[in-house]
């Protein structure tokens, strides 16, 4: 798989050919005033003086080895007077694939699925969000992937993004260098975890989990290197979050149970899971999209994301995994390979067990009769964890199964529909 797919190859190339792209994107790179396009007969002495800032801070910037090896064409970055480099802004670009909506669906459930913005969709297509859809329909969508404008800097050769991701959904971000980086990102104070994709070093993707209680806005999106000469350079961008259709709900936690709670008890069990969650395996376990945990058989009962109240104090505000309803004793399945990182009874979250899949990836499953799994195991896809059950702090028999990715709770059912390492495409990946 190659980053720049077809639907950036226009963005990608702004720099030589603006003139063919849609005048959205060519908007985009306009808005920006943080690069230098060098011309013929320019230094970069000549250059930082005409821009007023310091020659060091200029080679600093955009790791320059060679101060006097600079081309006509090549794109500068323009320091801040203090020498940091500054956060470029960018418009999102309307340029359109086409969706098809699956049974069911409305604008805003279609936009949810593929990360985009309900209103931002219902205003392409010239619809309310609560437009119902027929299966197979048609609906215009926003390109999912906006790079930053001058994306490329130094050797980052190209930078594909979402232009925005919504609540508890996991966004993507696909780099290619000139030779193999050691990246760093950031996203809503945490660090990217960037992986390799193939053997050569030159190409790397990196999860954007967001919170599933995250406001909707703009929040920047750190991405840099150092260079051999021990610079950082960096740039940022803003990345659209949006709102998900997450419903209410109150949990009324039965009294015999609630009884044995008390707030240490869920703070202690809490330290646990996060600090089981919190490690980094160096490989991925997985190419392929998750399978379900559980037989189609057993439908959804209460979605990823729910904003929740409990009876009980401090559980938590949403529901951070899937919840399948199922009689006691039905087969718990691995969805995809891993390494057992934990199995063992906890007072909220009942007969638990965690695997790790990988480069921050974990999956959890709550409320298990039976475990039929040890730590440090190796499993496998359609692997039987444990059966369904009712322990803990559970209202009735069911399977809650939770993603974690870098520590952040996501939506678990977009793994189902989608390979770890390649952005959703817009027209194969809507086959229900
Ligand atoms: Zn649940």
């Amino acid at each position: 798989m190659h980053v720049a797919r077809t639907l950036t190859a226009c963005v990608l190339l702004l720099a030589s050919v603006a003139a063919l792209c849609s005048p959205s994107v060519v908007a985009a790179q306009d808005s920006s005033s943080s690069t230098y396009i060098v011309v013929p007969g320019d230094t970069l002495g000549a250059i930082a003086t005409r821009l007023g800032v310091s020659l060091e801070a200029l080679i600093a910037a955009n790791g320059i080895q060679d101060p006097s090896l600079i081309r006509v064409g090549q794109e500068l970055i323009i320091p801040n007077a203090d020498g940091t480099v500054p956060v470029v802004a960018v418009a999102a670009a309307t340029e359109t694939g086409t969706a098809r909506a699956l049974a069911g669906e409305t604008i805003a459930t279609l936009a949810a699925r593929f990360a985009q913005d309900a209103a931002l969709v219902a205003e392409l297509n010239d619809a309310p969000p609560e437009r119902r859809l027929f299966p197979g329909q048609p609906v215009q969508i926003p390109r999912q992937a906006v790079p930053p404008p001058s994306a490329n800097f130094g050797a980052i050769t190209a930078v594909d993004a979402p232009a925005s991701i919504v609540q508890g959904r996991t966004g993507r971000i696909y780099v290619e260098t000139s030779r193999p980086l050691l990246l760093r990102g950031e996203w809503n104070g945490r660090s990217l975890v960037f992986t390799a994709i193939g053997d050569d070093g030159l190409r790397q993707f990196a999860f954007v989990p967001v919170d599933a209680l995250l406001d909707p806005g703009q929040y920047p999106l750190h991405l840099g290197y150092v260079t051999a000469r021990g610079n950082f350079v960096q740039r940022a961008w803003l990345v659209q979050v949006a709102g998900g259709l997450y419903d209410y709900q109150e949990i009324v936690v039965p009294e015999d149970k609630a009884a044995a709670l008390t707030s240490d008890v869920v703070v202690a069990e809490r330290e646990r899971v996060v600090e089981t969650w919190s490690q980094l395996t160096p490989s991925v376990f997985w190419e392929r999209p998750f399978q379900r945990p559980i037989d189609t058989d057993y439908p959804t009962t209460s979605p990823f994301g729910t904003r929740r109240t409990y009876s009980v104090a401090d559980i938590g505000n949403f529901h951070a995994g899937q919840d399948f309803g199922a009689p006691e004793g039905t087969l718990v399945v691995v969805p995809a390979p891993g390494i057992v990182a934990l199995a063992e009874p906890l007072a909220v979250r009942g007969n638990a067990v965690i695997i790790d899949h990988g480069r921050g990836v974990f999956s959890g499953y709550w409320h298990l009769s039976e475990r039929k799994v040890e730590v440090g195991m190796w499993v496998d896809t359609g692997d039987v964890l444990g059966l369904v059950g009712n322990t803990g702090m559970s209202t009735g028999a069911h399977l809650h199964w939770e993603l974690r990715i870098n520590g952040v709770a996501v939506d678990p059912m977009q793994f189902i529909d989608e390979a770890p390492f390649a952005g959703p495409e817009i027209e194969t990946s809507t086959a229900p």
